[in-house]
């Protein structure tokens, strides 16, 4: 038999096996196939990847922005021919559809497509005369060493969203994935590597809690980007705000969409289908809240009708609409939090409890299910659940929807249904959440904009990707000039501030 394979550290270039003796399974989520062992990282594995990610920005940072451009060209490149290899690891170790995997390759496809062109974006600007002779221009120039520490549910996307930018305006990166999925992660990090980034520009660590609170405070480190929970989220902002860096965090979510009576029902249905119950629930922009206005309360019959016949298997059959979710603790938690739903009063429309799937009878499954009459002050609407359940409110007007929507803390995204120029207008002008979507269901922008999520989905005022990141990777420095012939005759002493 053969041994189970260790996932790697990367390192100044190389990949290297950890010395060290903790390590955790990586679990198929459909099958409880241990489909490799990630490492936790020494304290000493840790310093060397910041040690190599400093002196590879010693050069990194001067390298040219036709270099790195290139680079990307070539990653995207990669990216784009290996697609399907990607996507079948992603699906190995996560348990998402075939299909999504491939999207989840395709969404961080794009920043990498993004930061191929990233210096248009990085230009300084020139004021010319500011006073008499006097120019003033910028320099957007790198920081240092930056981190990333990434959650299980995109681990493709996500390191994606952060190492491409940062490594594009002339940064070096330590990157931490999550330790239930790391394995697509690495395999892109091959890529990044064939593609042509050098040694040590690019360094992956594994680890929890403490490969986290080291990055939080190592002084070489002077960015950290979180994506995860939020009360991880709001920990790493604390510990590595505190150790003076900036820090920008995408935390949690409980997204809600509100339908009208004049939305266009079978598009809207399904829209609300794919939303909730798509990557099982596991998406941070997922729609676990939906509000019926006024007559479209007689809908609910058909969208759970809808959410029945979705197929729950393994993400490798084509036929499947509903995988696994990632662990058995995801799993109690999930089923433990619908429970509750029932013992607070809440109606269960559609329980999706151990669902049967044959020839994967030990994966983590649980089907769609459907909670109506749910008010605020319930468990399932107070907490993320993260898994396929839908929870159902009802309103009598779009001011009351938007109010509600309004007190929740998050902040992460939304969505209204409706074929209302006006209402629209409203609901984009009146709602307080950083992404809105309109008759779109996840309405995650490309990178020619950032992720904005709002509240308290997010500490930190840039988003990750897209045109604010480029502010977060780099300090403006401001440069005010003035060039003097040989025999230009000499200024009077002048004692104010004033240029002249
Ligand atoms: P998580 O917070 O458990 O893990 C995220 C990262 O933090 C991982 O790398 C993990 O190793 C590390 N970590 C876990 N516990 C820690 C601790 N106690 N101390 C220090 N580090 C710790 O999140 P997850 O379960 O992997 O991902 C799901 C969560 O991420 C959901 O809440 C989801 O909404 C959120 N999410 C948010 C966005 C967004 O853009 N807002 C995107 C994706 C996921």
């Amino acid at each position: 038999m053969s041994a189970t394979p260790t996932i790697k550290l990367l390192i100044n270039g190389e990949f290297i096996e950890s010395k060290t003796d903790q390590w955790r399974d990586v679990i198929n989520p459909a099958t409880q196939e241990v489909l490799a062992k990630v490492p936790f990282a020494t304290s000493d594995e840790i310093e060397s990847a910041v040690a190599s990610a400093r002196e590879a920005f010693k050069t990194w940072r001067k390298s040219s922005i036709g270099v790195r451009a290139r680079i990307f060209l070539k990653y995207q490149h990669l990216i784009r021919k290996n697609i399907k290899e990607l996507a079948a690891i992603l699906t190995a170790e996560q348990g998402k559809t075939l299909a999504d995997a491939e999207g989840d390759v395709f969404r961080g496809l794009e920043v990498v497509e993004h930061a191929a062109s990233v210096g248009n974006l990085q230009l300084g600007e020139m004021a010319n005369n500011v006073a008499s002779g006097v120019n003033t221009y910028t320099l957007l120039q790198p920081l240092g060493v930056c981190a990333g520490i990434t959650p299980f549910n995109f681990p493709a996307m996500i390191p994606l969203w952060m190492f491409p930018m940062a490594i594009a305006t002339g940064n070096t990166f330590v990157l931490k994935p999550s330790e239930q999925d790391p394995m697509v992660t690495m395999r892109l990090a091959e890529l990044a590597l064939e593609a042509g980034i050098p040694p040590g520009v690019l360094n992956v660590i594994h680890g929890g809690v403490d490969a986290v609170n080291a990055i939080c405070d190592h002084e070489d480190i002077q960015t950290v980007s979180f994506v995860g929970s939020t009360h991880v989220g709001t920990h790493v902002y604390n510990r590595a705000s505190q150790a003076g860096k900036r820090v920008q965090c995408m935390m949690g979510a409980k997204n809600h969409a509100i339908v009208m009576p004049d939305a266009n029902k079978e598009q809207t249905l399904n829209n609300l289908v794919g939303a909730a119950f798509g990557a099982a629930g596991q998406r941070c922009m997922a729609l676990p809240v939906v509000i019926l206005v006024g007559e479209a309360r007689n809908w609910l019959p058909e969208l759970t009708r809808r959410a029945e016949s979705l197929k729950v298997s393994a993400g490798t059959d084509p036929d499947t609409d509903v995988g696994p979710v990632v662990s058995r603790a995801a799993l109690d938690r999930v089923t433990t939090l619908i429970q509750k739903g029932v013992d607070e009063g809440a109606e269960l429309v559609l329980d999706g409890r151990n669902p049967i799937v044959p020839g994967f009878e030990a994966g983590n499954f649980v089907g769609p299910t459907i909670f109506s009459g749910v008010t605020t002050s319930m468990t399932i609407y107070e907490q993320e659940i993260f898994g396929p359940v839908l929870c159902v409110m009802e309103a009598a007007s779009m001011d009351e929807a938007i109010d509600i929507i309004n007190a929740n803390p998050h902040g992460n995204g939304t969505a209204i249904f409706t074929r209302s120029g006006a209402a629209a207008q409203r609901f984009q002008e009146d709602i307080n959440v950083g992404q809105v979507g309109i008759n779109v269901p996840i309405p995650v922008p490309v990178p020619l904009f950032s992720f904005s999520g709002s509240r308290g989905s997010k500490l930190g005022d840039l988003g990750p990707y897209g045109k604010q990141v480029i502010t977060f990777y780099t300090q403006t420095k401001t440069v005010t000039s003035r060039w003097f012939e040989e025999d230009a005759e000499a200024d009077a002493v002048n004692t104010t501030i004033t240029l002249k």
